[in-house]
């Protein structure tokens, strides 16, 4: 089941406390006049699904974008010219579930490929493969009945769980002590943070409704990137107005007037907004948000994420969907040029937190070891291999200071609302107010959704 067939059966959608985003916009927002005019702010996933709908509708728009580059948190690397070999250094997987997504690479001709991992484990230099590992099959059976179980608790219960980390949660529902290692690695690569700094509603909410392999399904053919050219294309490289840092919003007049950092003013009937939390806080707002609005998104955090893909010479590890947790720095290694036949071969170390943080601070040869002394394991000693290291570290980025909305203790039911709602001629998208948060899939619906509740 859907997270929102889930919330609709609940009823969590009809109270109008969680997830009302789009009847907010319809509530709150009037409707777009005939020949008015809308510009949005940001051309990753939610600026160019909003777009995408609005050209659709046959409505004017503009999207003002500050980086050189469409896609935003979206954003394939070619790491070897010689042999094309290229990367994620953002979003990584398309989910099975992720059905906006997979329409849309179908409507642009985009062929998924499978992006599925084994998994292993390497815990105090052993190595071990997934299906080697003991396993407690008392809780691995409770823990299904738990998440079973979440589609029928009543609200009041989804709000106390809300109230509790989901490290605590675990702990609470009796998670053996080695299971409990193991959940807090893998666990936290989800959230991009300590699993003791995660709602516990946010987690079970998308554990107990995630496909499979977790919606770590598949990913675009030639990179997810093809699905941003794809979109620039459909709305119109002209619409898509790059180098544009939105540094003031007015909205006293009749119209909503966005300056930008190179002085240049633009105007519209309506603004939507897809920026990340730490970016909209950036901005002049005229007039100022009110204070609980302001609160809220300064309270939200994003995840500290790093990824850094090392090209080796030979693909030593020679199994396609080789991964590995690890409880070293590395913390989880994984196969990223799967699908992409040339001898030389990418594998990508995932940190999270303070791990990201100290990883980034590493010189080119010491991330190199640390990745190669992650796998010695495994592998034995494979430096010698080891041809170049890239990556990027999120918790630097400088408009989202990090990868996707982290949703800490409480505030799942208590700011994503407040953030989400409607400012004057302004409407809220991207991933953070999603109820596919921290997906593609969310940043694309919740632009689809901002510009239908402008134009219906
Ligand atoms: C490391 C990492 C791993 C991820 N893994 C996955 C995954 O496996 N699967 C998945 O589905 N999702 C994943 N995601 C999440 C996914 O990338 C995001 O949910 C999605 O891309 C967010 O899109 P958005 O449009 O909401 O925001 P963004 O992509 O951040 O778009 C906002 C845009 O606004 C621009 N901007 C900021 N400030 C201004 C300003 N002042 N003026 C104008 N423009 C501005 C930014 O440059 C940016 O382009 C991952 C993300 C990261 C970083």
């Amino acid at each position: 089941m859907l997270r929102r067939d889930f919330l609709k059966k609940t009823g969590l959608l009809t109270t109008g406390t969680l997830f009302t985003a789009k009847q907010d916009f319809q509530n709150d927002i009037q409707p777009l006049e005939k020949n008015g005019s809308v510009l949005i702010l940001g051309a990753g996933f939610a600026g160019l699904s909003a777009a995408y709908y609005l050209q659709k509708k046959g409505v004017k728009y503009k999207i003002l974008e500050a980086r050189n580059r469409a896609g935003g948190r979206v954003f394939t690397s070619i790491v070897d010219k010689e042999t094309g070999l290229h990367t994620e250094l953002g979003a990584e997987w398309v989910g099975a579930s992720h059905q906006l997504l997979i329409n849309l690479c179908d409507e642009m001709g985009l062929k998924r490929i499978s992006h599925t991992f084994k998994g292993a484990v390497s815990l105090q230099n052993k190595y071990q493969n997934w299906q080697n590992v003991i396993k407690d099959e008392a809780w691995e059976q409770k823990f299904k009945d738990l998440m079973k179980n979440f589609e029928r608790l009543p609200q009041k219960e989804q709000h106390k769980l809300d109230k509790l980390d989901w490290w605590r949660y675990l702990v609470e529902n009796g998670i053996p002590e080695q299971e409990l290692e193991l959940r807090e690695l893998n666990d936290s690569t989800d959230f991009g943070e300590t699993i003791r700094n995660v709602s516990a509603f946010a987690a079970i909410s998308e554990y107990a409704y995630s496909s499979n392999n977790n919606e770590m399904d598949y990913k675009i053919e030639g990179g997810n990137s093809e699905l941003t050219k794809a979109l620039t294309e459909k709305v119109g490289k002209e619409n898509v107005l790059l180098g544009k840092k939105a540094i003031s919003v007015n909205q006293t007049g009749k119209e909503v007037e966005v300056i930008c950092e190179d002085g240049e003013k633009y105007t519209a009937s309506r603004l939507i907004c897809t920026l990340p939390a730490f970016a909209v806080s950036k901005i002049n707002w005229k007039p100022f948000f009110p204070p609980e609005k302001l609160e809220a998104i300064k309270q939200l955090q994003y995840a500290r994420i790093m990824k850094t893909p090392v090209l080796f010479a030979e693909r030593f590890w020679q199994e396609e969907d080789f991964s590995m947790t690890t409880d070293r720095l590395a913390h989880f290694i994984f196969h990223t040029s799967q699908n992409q036949p040339v001898s030389k071969g990418l594998l990508t170390s995932y940190t999270i937190g303070d791990k990201a943080h100290i990883f980034s601070r590493l010189n080119p040869e010491q991330k190199i070891r640390e990745v190669c002394q992650a796998l010695q394991p495994a592998f034995g000693d494979m430096e010698r291999l080891a041809e170049k290291v890239t990556g990027y570290y999120w918790g630097d980025d400088v408009f989202s200071q990090g990868a996707y909305a982290n949703y800490d203790v409480g505030q799942w039911f208590g700011i994503r609302e407040i953030i989400a709602k409607p400012f004057l001629k302004t409407v809220f998208a991207g991933e953070h107010i999603a109820e596919w948060q921290g997906f593609m899939e969310g940043a694309l619906k919740t632009g689809k959704d901002a510009a239908e509740a402008l134009v219906g």
